[in-house]
């Protein structure tokens, strides 16, 4: 049992369970513009430096549809989808160079999904070549890679190895056969050890692995066989989400019994469980869902202050710009978002006829730039820093947010937030989980009437 009461629990439910947004950008991408389109995305990218920059490519295939799974994914008859995808993906890149001002090289490349390794080994190797062809990786660069455990091959994670790839993260989510059962996801604890132990084997320094607390038929106890299953793996970096239980962006979810959904109060009790014990396991916990170990990247990284997120989660800042390709790929560049067409025929449709698939997409304001970077330094370094923001900005933080010292008073009463206006404030282990209540309380677009229907629960 947690060291966190019930009585407590209650008490910090009954005021910040709300629906709200991740803020993995800010502004969040519902108050995008619709007609942001292929002409504004380029007129940013040709204004773009030549510094190199971060990528990340979408690959939207899945063999088959987890239940509980809300990202952009489709699942396709049979493999036939994946030559013209890569043909798309490579007229795509050759677009998205030929609109910069300078060819520039890759920091740090990603692959996600859907599940990259929808591709076979010599597809994967045709799409990261193709990406190094027209974005040469720097010395340096970081190569990732989402993979799904079930399903990966040695032959898969040798063509990564050969091309610098050095990280790695694999979807676990729950590992008990009842929880599986109901997200119709079914995957071996032993599988799962045995495709870690492979990419260890191949030289991969960093393996993540992603558990969601919140499940259908997750309780503290299942949850717990979980942990010890995953803390003797140990991988170097877990991502532990709340489930997001959003039925208008996920139709599949409305299969779940909502009596067989754990209650707010015991989702919490999950989540503090993790927490206790990947701390005991000697985990750090950085930002609002990550742990990982003290010589991880991820854990230096936010030593030094460089841990930063974006639209792939937690990353080791190396670019300001980063760019996305495949459908429904998020970029952000020189000063806008903009997102790329969801559906895999519309993304085609839209690069063969030789133009960006972008359909909505943001330029950010002065105000803007300044929320954003509270946004950030709340998710990434769980502070806030009066001095931090006059020394960015050339303003007092008050002449942002007249009465922010009272909004921040509310928090700390709670035990939820830490410090002064002079030391700069700092969350507590439990504030950390009501990081994205903090951060609602810096948005200028939440409005509180809109914000219920859009958004998954905050905790
Ligand atoms: S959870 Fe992963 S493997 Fe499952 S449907 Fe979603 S993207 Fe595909």
């Amino acid at each position: 049992m947690s060291a966190f009461s019930r009585g407590a629990v209650d008490a910090l439910l009954a005021r910040y369970d709300r629906s709200g947004p991740r803020y993995t950008s800010y502004p969040t991408a519902p108050e995008w513009e619709d007609g942001f389109g292929d002409d504004d995305f380029s007129s940013f990218l040709g204004r773009s430096g030549d510094e190199p920059l971060s990528a990340y490519v979408h690959v939207p295939f899945c063999q088959k549809l987890c239940a509980f799974c809300a990202c952009t994914r489709t699942i396709p008859k049979d493999r036939s989808v994946i030559a013209p995808y890569l043909a798309t993906l490579e007229r795509e890149l050759e677009l998205v160079a030929s609109r910069l001002p300078a060819q520039r090289p890759c920091a740090q490349l990603a692959l996600g999904g859907g599940s990259p390794n929808y591709l076979d080994a010599a597809s994967l190797g045709r799409l990261v070549d193709a990406v190094d062809e027209r974005f040469p990786p720097t010395a340096d660069a970081e190569r990732s890679a989402e993979l799904d455990p079930r399903r990966t091959d040695r032959d898969q994670l040798e063509a990564l190895a050969e091309r610098g790839f050095e990280r790695v993260s694999f979807g676990v989510q729950d590992l008990d056969p009842r929880v599986q059962a109901a997200i119709h996801r079914s995957q071996s604890p032993a599988k799962t050890a045995a495709i870690i132990a492979e990419a260890r084997a191949l030289g991969f320094e960093s393996v993540n692995v992603d558990l969601i607390y919140g499940l259908p038929e997750q309780t503290p106890t299942s949850f717990d066989r979980t942990l010890d299953q995953i803390l003797e793996i140990r991988p170097d970096r877990i991502a532990l989400y709340g489930y997001a239980h959003v039925t208008w962006i996920s139709s599949t979810q409305r299969s779940f019994n909502r009596r067989n959904l754990p209650s707010p109060e015991d989702r919490l009790l999950l989540y503090f469980r993790a927490l206790e014990r990947f701390t005991e396991a000697g985990y750090r916990h950085l930002g609002l869902d990550h742990f990982a170990l003290p010589e991880d990247g991820l854990a230096l990284a936010a030593d030094d202050g460089t841990l930063h997120r974006n639209f792939m989660g937690y990353t080791v800042a190396r670019s300001r710009d980063l760019i996305a390709f495949g459908p429904s790929g998020i970029s952000e560049v020189a000063g806008c978002y903009a997102q790329s067409e969801r559906e895999v025929g519309t993304w085609q449709a839209a690069i063969e006829a030789g133009r960006l698939a972008t359909f909505r997409g943001w330029r950010l304001s002065l105000d803007d730039e300044r929320r954003k970077w509270l946004i950030q330094s709340l998710m990434c370094s769980g502070s806030i820093s009066p001095e931090g923001f006059r020394d960015e900005f050339g303003i007092e933080l008050g002449e942002l947010l007249p009465g922010f010292e009272g909004t921040l008073n509310g928090f700390q009463a709670d035990g939820l937030l830490a410090g002064s206006l002079e030391d700069g404030f700092r969350t507590t282990d439990t504030g950390r989980l009501f990081l994205r209540s903090m951060a609602m309380s810096f948005d200028a677009y939440l409005a509180p009437a809109t914000d219920q229907a859009r958004y998954s629960r905050v905790v």
